[in-house]
């Protein structure tokens, strides 16, 4: 997401710290068990199993939504239409673990989103509220867009999957002028019956906040939202990705959000209210924290990012 000022708001501090009382007790377990979960291979046989950790208290855990500039990674989608994938209907049938899966790729934001700021700044109903139709996402120091990660991410992600012989679709691929919006990123995956989606982020927080942290539905109902169909299956994809994450690219869990558990619930977030099919979004790591930044503009890290997170979503199909 990548707000440039996701760092939390005073508001929040205050929220959670009723929430650090309550997960204390829990963290140093959850922590422990990840690792144990981890050292175990945490992608063997029994990766089938979630790591029983990582129990986020998901009321308190919400983050609360007119948040400041902390605009949801606005994720929209553009289905793409990928010429290897008539392809294949056409010749072979996709073989592998994955086939027959369907799975959305939402690269989070838009290269080109700042030339348009009219239009990103559209509002588009999101059951909760109105918000933004998109947002241009952060950057590095150095200048390293959070667009371009993104899609380089999802580039591999995309290699990782269709090796497996899953069928995936991008929302966007830097083929349009801005967005898509969040609220038709969302119906991109609806649309497509996605067994699952992974909206790919950065995030835009404070120098010293660090880590990754992977973000799951709060239960929604209102308006065009309802998210209780997909909060149960959205947290198991989600602990599976963190999980394997962790494994791939020894990235630590955020030391700012999620108190040690690497997971986060909003209903601030068009992409998963507006979602009737498994999502979440991943915040890689930091940008704007000058040691995540420097794995960030890796390309070795980055093919361990999409390896983790096609992992994590190989791990939730085939349970
Ligand atoms: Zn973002």
């Amino acid at each position: 997401m990548s707000y440039d000022s996701e760092s939390p708001t005073p508001a929040r501090r205050r929220l959670r710290g009723n929430l650090v009382i309550v997960t204390a007790a829990l963290v140093p377990t959850a922590l422990a068990g990840w690792l144990v979960w981890q050292a175990m291979g945490g992608s063997g046989g029994q990766d089938d199993k979630p790591p029983k950790v990582l129990p986020l208290p998901s009321a308190p855990a919400v983050r609360p939504s007119g948040n400041g500039n902390a605009q949801p990674p606005t994720v929209t989608v553009t289905a793409t239409p990928k010429p290897s994938a008539s392809a294949s209907t056409q010749s072979a049938r996709p073989s592998g673990p994955l086939a027959g899966r369907v799975v959305v790729i939402d690269p989070g934001h838009n290269p080109s989103n700042f030339k348009h700021a009219t239009e990103i700044n559209r509002q588009v109903d999101i059951g909760t509220n109105k918000k933004e139709c998109d947002t241009t996402g952060t950057d590095t120091e150095g200048g390293y867009t959070e667009a371009a990660f993104t899609l380089d991410v999802s580039h591999r992600l995309r290699a990782l999957l269709e090796k497996q012989g899953a069928t995936v679709t991008y929302t966007q691929d830097n083929d349009r002028p801005f967005g898509p919006c969040v609220d038709e990123r969302a119906a991109i995956g609806n649309r497509a019956k996605a067994d699952a989606v992974v909206s790919v982020h950065a995030d835009g927080a404070a120098e010293g906040q660090h880590g990754f942290h992977v973000i799951l539905p709060a239960l929604v109902n209102a308006g065009k939202a309802n998210t209780a169909p997909i909060v149960a299956p959205s947290r198991e994809l989600g602990v599976r990705i963190a999980g394997k994450f962790v494994h791939a690219t020894g990235m630590p869990p955020s030391n700012y959000v999620g108190d040690g558990t690497g997971l986060d619930v909003r209903k601030d977030l068009g992409g998963l209210n507006l979602s009737t099919v498994p999502k979440v979004f991943i915040e890689c790591g930091n940008m704007r924290d000058s040691g995540d930044a420097a794995l960030l503009r890796s390309a070795d890290w980055r093919q361990k990012a999409a390896q983790g997170i096609a992992d994590g979503i190989g791990s939730f199909l085939q349970k």
